[in-house]
């Protein structure tokens, strides 16, 4: 790991910044009052990961009486912020998960199985396995979907094969890690991409690129190498507060940036990559010897076939669900709310974002049970620490107006450029706040 120079005023600021952020003050979602403690309502939550369990966790401590069930096929629970540090090689396969039965709340009933159906005129879900479950309030947080066969000659399958990796997959994330060191110590032709479709930590791909960047710098092998970075999107980030020094990182470091570029696919055994240009059309192709890459990402299928997704607008082609965006509640069943990945909300898909979702979800389902208006009001809130190099973290905090909105003690730091402090966050506080305090519904 690197270690650079800063100020002792800074590292002091940093520092206290860091130790602060572990406390982070409970969230109550401005509305403590419970109408709906003694009513015994059978919900029926979809998913169980950063959204699903914060949501039960809560949900089982506000309600008395409820009968709450938990569909989730899934044995181990992932901490997925983590997945690129594991493909930069800070952490193994193993830090990153948790059995999943260690975290479901106790007094909630676990089903192990996949949802296939919706039926939301009849509030009952269809398990894969056969079974029907009725409910009076559905919670879907199902996450989202990787197509992965959206881009041709990748399977999730054959992942890494023809040097070609990703860390949106967990055992991707691994070879990605032999793929960066190797690379780094023989140098070649580097090309990173994100995807056209809306997809999750939309900084993930850009992190593994200035990652891999300054591990061929640490091996002496910089001038070997060539780096190239495609973006579906318009511009590198979109974030105003962020976008100068990012964009400004990307041109120090040498690696070009080009906008409006989608991976459509990949030739693994000639390691060629196939583009579009978006805005003029173009198909273009480029060689190389190391591609990461992002899957194009959806809303489950499930949530299409059960209409519960946008039909019209820009989020329909991933029929992302279509829910209010600042109460969560579903905008053609006020019984189902819906917060995560899936939610058709224009908010960046983290889990940053969830931490803020949770706790308003749950006031406004309460209120649902409760027969009144849904009152907590969510404005978008979403963090993605884009790391940018072993050592620095650019701690980008927006809301839907892509505002700045940085949590204290952030708020009192020149947030522009890259922070130490933010990377000490990333890397020890930040997954056992994770699973310890927001998955049990404290943070
Ligand atoms: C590489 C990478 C880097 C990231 N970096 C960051 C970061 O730095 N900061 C950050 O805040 N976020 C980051 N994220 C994003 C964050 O992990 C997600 O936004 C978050 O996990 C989404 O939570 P969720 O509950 O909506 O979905 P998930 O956590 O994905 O959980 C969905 C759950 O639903 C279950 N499920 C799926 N389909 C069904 C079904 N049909 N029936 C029943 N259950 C089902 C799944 O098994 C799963 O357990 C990153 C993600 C990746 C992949």
């Amino acid at each position: 790991m690197f270690t650079e120079n800063i100020n002792r005023r800074d590292f002091a600021k940093q520092t206290a910044a860091a130790a602060l952020l572990a406390g982070l003050p409970v969230f109550t979602g401005g509305c403590s009052a419970n109408p709906a403690k003694d009513i015994a309502a059978k919900i029926l939550i979809i998913g169980g990961g950063a959204a699903g369990i914060s949501v039960a966790a809560r949900l089982r401590r506000k309600l008395d009486k409820a009968e709450i069930t938990l569909v989730d096929p899934a044995d181990k629970h992932f901490y997925q912020p983590g997945f690129t540090f594991i493909g930069a090689g800070v952490w193994k396969a193993d830090d990153v998960w948790m059995k999943q039965e260690k975290l479901i709340p106790s007094g909630v009933k676990w089903i192990k199985d996949s949802v296939v159906e919706v039926d939301a005129a009849h509030n009952s879900a269809t398990l894969k396995g056969g079974g029907k479950l009725s409910y009076d309030f559905l919670v879907l947080c199902p996450g989202l979907q990787e197509n992965w066969s959206l881009i041709q000659g990748i399977s999730k399958e054959t992942l890494g094969e023809g040097n070609a990796h990703s860390i949106y997959d967990w055992q991707g994330s691994c070879k990605t890690w032999t793929a960066v060191d190797k690379f780094s110590r023989t140098g070649g032709r580097g090309i990173f991409t994100d995807t056209w479709t809306k997809h999750k930590c939309g900084g993930a791909p850009k992190k593994i690129c200035l990652l891999t960047e300054q591990l061929a710098r640490k091996h002496g092998k910089r001038d070997a190498c060539t780096f190239k970075y495609f973006t579906g999107s318009k511009q590198l980030y979109d974030v105003p507060h962020y976008t100068p020094r990012l964009e400004e990182i990307y041109k120090e470091r040498e690696i070009p940036v080009s906008v409006r570029c989608r991976l459509t696919g990949v030739d693994t055994a000639a390691k060629r990559a196939y583009f579009l240009n978006s805005e003029t059309g173009q198909t273009f192709t480029e060689d190389y010897d190391i591609l990461h890459f992002a899957p194009p990402q959806s809303a489950p299928d499930f949530v299409r076939n059960s209409g519960l997704g946008w039909k019209e607008g820009k989020l329909a082609p991933e029929a992302w669900v279509k829910t209010d965006k600042k109460t969560f509640v579903h905008l053609d069943h006020a019984n189902i709310v819906c917060l995560g990945d899936a939610a058709g909300i224009p908010t960046s898909k983290t889990s940053a974002a969830i931490r803020k979702q949770a706790p308003i979800a749950v006031n406004n389902l309460c209120s649902l049970i409760a027969g009144k208006a849904p009152e907590s009001i969510y404005d978008g809130y979403a963090a993605c620490p884009i790391i940018t190099d072993y050592g620095h973290v650019l701690m980008a905090e927006f809301d839907y107006e892509k505002k700045c909105c940085q949590s204290f003690p952030f708020s009192l730091i020149d947030t522009t450029k890259e922070l130490r402090s933010a990377w000490w966050l990333k890397l020890y506080v930040l997954k056992p706040m994770y699973f310890h305090l927001m998955l049990r519904g404290l943070a």
